[in-house]
């Protein structure tokens, strides 16, 4: 068989914001297209007129960028196969359903919502919970495989609605190769005949995805398993079409499920269980709704994508660590699991962790001052460099080297209590106002000058650290611990630091 182009698909609708869950379906299929030289195709699948969310599809495309996986084609980003909306290539769909049923693999339905109710409601209470519309009631419905034809013709003459359904066989088995499960079977008996075209014109998902996925020579789809069940209605459209030849391969991935593992991760987990559950924040201009978005939260693009191209898949090695090129290389839709992938919000950190560790304290700095400049502190740059060089060892965000290093760029506001209570006492106060003359005196302000100074002192006095280390860094930062008080007061500066000694010595209790 010859090689095909790689094409694929993200085909959310845009029902609201973008669950982790559907990044992470775009972020497999962008590394699957890079991987094979393909194609990252977006489709915005918006058929379903009545489940718009405004904004939703603008969400979409800025949560792709903000990853780092934006489409090659698609909605917003162009191409030769648009438009990519669903809901402007309309014309197109109402012919094939037409073609569907003239081959006689489609029919008309006009059965309205109560009279489906009705049905649903007396078979529910013969003991049926989960009637469906199949080869066997259709016979007793209002279709046109019931109805005699000069009555169907008559109805549809006068304007009557009605929906289009897909006429399954009997008892036949459909079979499905999928990259991620093997084989699937599923017997036609235990499906329905879905609607493939709705009264108010519109083509439903199932068709419309068919149709789509064929004019947009699409490969391979790779979508969550919740379309798993769908799958084999989508193979008898191919076939029924005649498009078999062009049938894409079909790659379902795995559910991603609570922390506890009891269930799917739902959109209201996240801030239920502190931890965010989209890539951006969301405000429902509608109802006013917000959710909050790892971005917001400080998380960096490529921790989050990194995290999440393991919820699901694993090289098979011990590493962890991913640049996006790497997983490009790396992923192999082979070695995606089935079973639902558990959401570890420590991990998620842990990844953040591992990032801003490995940024240099340049590329930190920036960063660092504006998160000083939003709480309306002032460093710049060179400074903020610096303390990123004495913060980042022990913060999971560039947020967390401001509320832990806040005294790099303000005097302390309060003291630690337990600090106070049990090392502030006349001893520790004799030694940092001896320390404060020391420090006076010292021509040059260096940790290692400092440090030679501090050294000294202690051996003269013949005490231990612990007697002078814990008041001196109370005086200086208000805290009880942190890194090295030789590198923070060469940071500060002697100006600064001799104040900061001056305050305490005359704030703190005698
Ligand atoms: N519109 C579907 C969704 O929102 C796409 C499913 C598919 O990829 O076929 O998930």
């Amino acid at each position: 068989m010859s090689q095909r182009l790689v094409r694929v698909r993200f085909a959310p609708s845009p029902t609201g914001p973008l669950h982790m869950g559907g990044v992470r379906t775009a972020l497999y299929n962008y590394l699957f297209a890079k991987q094979h030289g393909g194609t990252f195709v977006l489709r915005v699948e918006d058929t379903d007129q009545t489940r718009f969310v405004k904004g939703a599809e603008e969400y979409i495309i800025n949560a792709l960028k903000w990853c780092g996986i934006a489409p090659d084609e698609g909605q917003g980003f162009g191409g030769d196969f648009g438009p990519y909306r669903q809901s402007e290539r309309k014309p197109l769909y109402r012919q094939f359903a037409d073609q569907l049923v003239e081959s006689g693999h489609a029919y008309y339905a006009f059965d309205t919502a109560e009279d489906l109710e009705r049905v649903r409601d007396l078979a529910k209470k013969a003991g049926t919970a989960n009637w469906q519309y199949n080869h066997v009631t259709r016979g007793s419905m209002k279709n046109s495989l019931s109805m005699p034809k000069a009555e169907v013709d008559k109805k549809i003459a006068n304007g009557d609605p009605y929906v289009i359904r897909i006429k399954l066989p009997r008892n036949e088995e459909v079979k499905l190769n999928d990259l991620v499960r093997g084989w699937v079977s599923v017997n036609t008996n235990n499906m329905d005949d879905k609607v493939l075209f709705k009264s108010d014109g519109m083509p439903t998902y199932h068709l419309a995805n068919i149709v789509d996925d064929y004019h947009m020579k699409i490969s391979h789809v790779i979508r969550g398993e919740e379309w798993l069940p769908s799958a084999p209605l989508h193979v008898l459209l191919y076939r029924y079409l005649g498009w078999e030849d062009a049938m894409p391969q079909f790659a379902h991935l795995p559910l991603l499920l609570k922390p506890d593992g009891n269930g799917k991760l739902s959109k209201r987990d996240g801030d239920r269980l502190g931890f965010p559950v989209f890539p951006l924040e969301w405000h429902n201009s509608e109802n006013g709704e917000v959710f909050s978005g790892y971005r917001e939260n400080g998380y960096f693009p490529e921790a989050f994508v990194n995290m999440l191209a393991f919820l699901g898949w694993n090289p098979g090695t011990e590493q962890e660590l991913f640049a996006l090129d790497e997983l490009i290389e790396a992923f192999r839709l082979e070695r995606v699991n089935k079973a639902g992938a558990r959401y570890d919000h420590d991990k998620t950190r842990w990844f953040n962790q591992q990032y801003l560790r490995a940024k240099s304290n340049e590329d930190l700095a920036p960063l660092l001052k504006a998160a000083a400049q939003e709480e309306g502190l002032k460093a710049d740059e060179p400074y903020c460099a610096q303390v990123a060089g004495l913060m980042k060892e022990r913060a999971f965000f560039v947020k967390d080297m401001l509320s832990e290093g806040r005294y790099l760029f303000e005097k302390p506001k309060d003291f630690d209590e337990k600090t106070l209570r049990k090392k502030w006492n006349a001893e520790a106060r004799g030694h940092v106002s001896n320390l404060k003359t020391i420090f006076e005196n010292l021509d040059s302000f260096t940790a290692s000058a400092l440090e030679a100074a501090f050294k000294e002192y202690l051996q003269q006095q013949e005490v231990g650290f612990g007697k002078v280390g814990p008041g001196f860094r109370l005086a200086v930062t208000g805290k009880g611990m942190g890194p090295s008080m030789f590198e923070i007061c060469a940071l500060l500066g002697k100006e600064e630091t001799l104040n900061r000694l001056e305050t305490a010595l005359a704030e703190l209790p005698q």
